[in-house]
């Protein structure tokens, strides 16, 4: 079958990637000139199966409406003239509950786990190196209040079999001694040893290129500007080549959409109507200074919501959501702040181990900005739409690097007409495909003419 994705991001080429394994005809479709330079080029670089709750809880309204008064707020709803915003808005609020929660959570570990196994595999079959680090995720508390919650969300995840276990604050400094300057400041933490965190740009760029050599189209430097559809089913998609203007029409089997936030806009043009809005994040790599004094456990700070990990000679600072719109500026004095937030984290944490100062002091912060594509329940769409040969995989939110690879095989197998082997409420697929024995793979029945 000839199949084209368009978007490649860490969820298109995984895509890609577990097509061609099924012996399909791949074209891989994007506007930048590699792999992996939007969403997926800065992001905290964390494989969190166990940190994955959704932001829908039933204590967020009330922390949304205090967080919107401050600029250093890890949740910041910046309020447009724009319905999408306020119908996702309305949408979250009837996930903040505990039912939806538990539910949510649910489906998230249930993906992060066959994701988990995934990513192995392709690391396993293809010997990619990406800054891997499998030295576990630890979540460092500095209140009191804070840290009492702390066990009450360990046996939340625990109830799904995820290891994650309450650590006094001895403990976590032997699982990471690099906190010794912050010590006094932590009151405990929690730790998940089965995490890990690597770079994610690497590691898709990387794949991209082996896509490449198996066979796949590449066509990087192009936008794809229409679906066309006949109301039933995909015709095809029209792109033009960004250097020379040319515009080609493409035509497959089976079309992905891949796009992150803009698969939203991309699909309203053929009257598939997705709860995707951008949630805008910010990153800052810094180089080290003192390397044997960096920290190797990738790390959330829960008093301002930040994940540190390391990445070889490079420490990355990453964190914070803005519900503001397809804003990917970094240079107006809301980024700016929350940017140097980021930064000014690492030096009271870990002082004097990267390089915290700013370019005017000589320094060189390698700022960045990028759009989670984020759904109200942080569950990713993945599969078919109502639309015939046109299926979709978007809206990971803040975990598309976790789930990047178990989502890519996931529709690759939807696709190839096989049952995912897990637990998961695949979108517009018949309920017998919404759930699965965790052993069997069974054939999911394609409706006539579907792709
Ligand atoms: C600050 C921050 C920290 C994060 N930390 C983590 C983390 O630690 N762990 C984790 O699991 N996740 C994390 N995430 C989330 C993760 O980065 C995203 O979920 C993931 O990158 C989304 O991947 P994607 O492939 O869907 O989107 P993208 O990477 O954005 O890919 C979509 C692709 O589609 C292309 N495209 C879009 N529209 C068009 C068009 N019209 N024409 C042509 N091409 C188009 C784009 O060029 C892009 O390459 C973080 C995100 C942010 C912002």
């Amino acid at each position: 079958m000839q199949v084209t994705v368009l978007g490649a991001g860490i969820i298109g080429v995984s895509t890609a990637w577990h097509l061609l394994q099924r012996g399909h005809e791949v074209t891989l479709v994007d506007r930048q000139t590699d792999a992996a330079l939007e969403t997926s080029f800065a992001n905290a670089a964390q494989i969190s199966v166990s940190y994955c709750e959704p932001w829908a809880n039933k204590d967020a309204p009330l922390k949304t409406l205090k967080w919107m008064f401050s600029d250093e707020s890890p949740l910041l709803f910046r309020p447009q003239l724009d319905w999408a915003q306020w119908r996702w808005g309305l949408q979250f609020l009837a996930q903040c509950n505990d039912a939806a929660f538990e539910r949510n959570v649910a489906q998230l570990v249930a993906l992060g786990s066959y994701s988990h196994a995934a990513l192995k595999a392709v690391v396993a079959d293809t010997g990619i190196e990406y800054h891997r680090l499998e030295r576990g995720i630890a979540h460092y508390y500095t209140d009191q209040k804070s840290f009492d919650g702390a066990a009450e969300a360990a046996a939340v995840m625990q109830r799904f079999g995820v290891k994650r276990r309450v650590v006094s604050r001895s403990e976590l400094l032997t699982i990471e001694p690099a906190l010794q300057a912050f010590a006094d400041r932590i009151v405990g933490g929690t730790y998940t040893q089965s995490d890990e965190s690597g770079d994610a740009r690497t590691f898709t760029q990387q794949l991209a290129t082996l896509c490449g050599q198996r066979g796949a189209r590449l066509m990087f430097g192009h936008d794809i500007e229409r679906l066309d559809s006949d109301g039933r089913e995909i015709r095809e998609v029209r792109v033009r080549d960004r250097q020379s203007g040319l515009a080609r029409v493409l035509k497959s089997d089976a079309f992905v959409v891949a796009c992150g936030s803009y698969s939203t806009p991309l699909l309203k043009s053929v009257g598939v109507d997705v709860p995707i809005y951008p949630g805008k994040g910010y990153s800052a790599t810094l180089p080290l200074l003192k390397p044997d004094q960096a920290p190797s456990v990738s790390m959330i700070d829960d008093q301002l919501k930040i994940a540190v990990s390391r990445l070889g000679n490079q420490l990355r600072v990453a964190g914070t959501i803005e519900l503001g719109g397809f804003d990917l500026s970094l240079d107006t004095p809301l980024a700016k702040k929350r940017c140097e937030m980021l930064v000014r984290r690492i030096e009271q944490v870990f002082p004097g181990v990267a390089d915290t100062r700013t370019p005017e002091q000589g320094g060189d912060p390698q700022f960045w900005c990028g759009l989670r594509p984020a759904t109200p329940t942080n569950i990713p769409l993945i599969g078919r739409t109502k639309l015939r040969k046109l299926w979709i995989n978007a809206g990971h939110g803040t975990l598309g690097w976790t789930h990047g690879a178990g989502s890519g095989k996931a529709l690759a197998e939807l696709i190839h007409g096989e049952r995912p082997a897990m637990d998961f409420g695949f979108y517009g697929m018949p309920s017998d495909a919404q759930t699965a024995p965790v052993s069997a793979r069974l054939r999911v029945a394609q409706p006539p003419g579907q792709a």
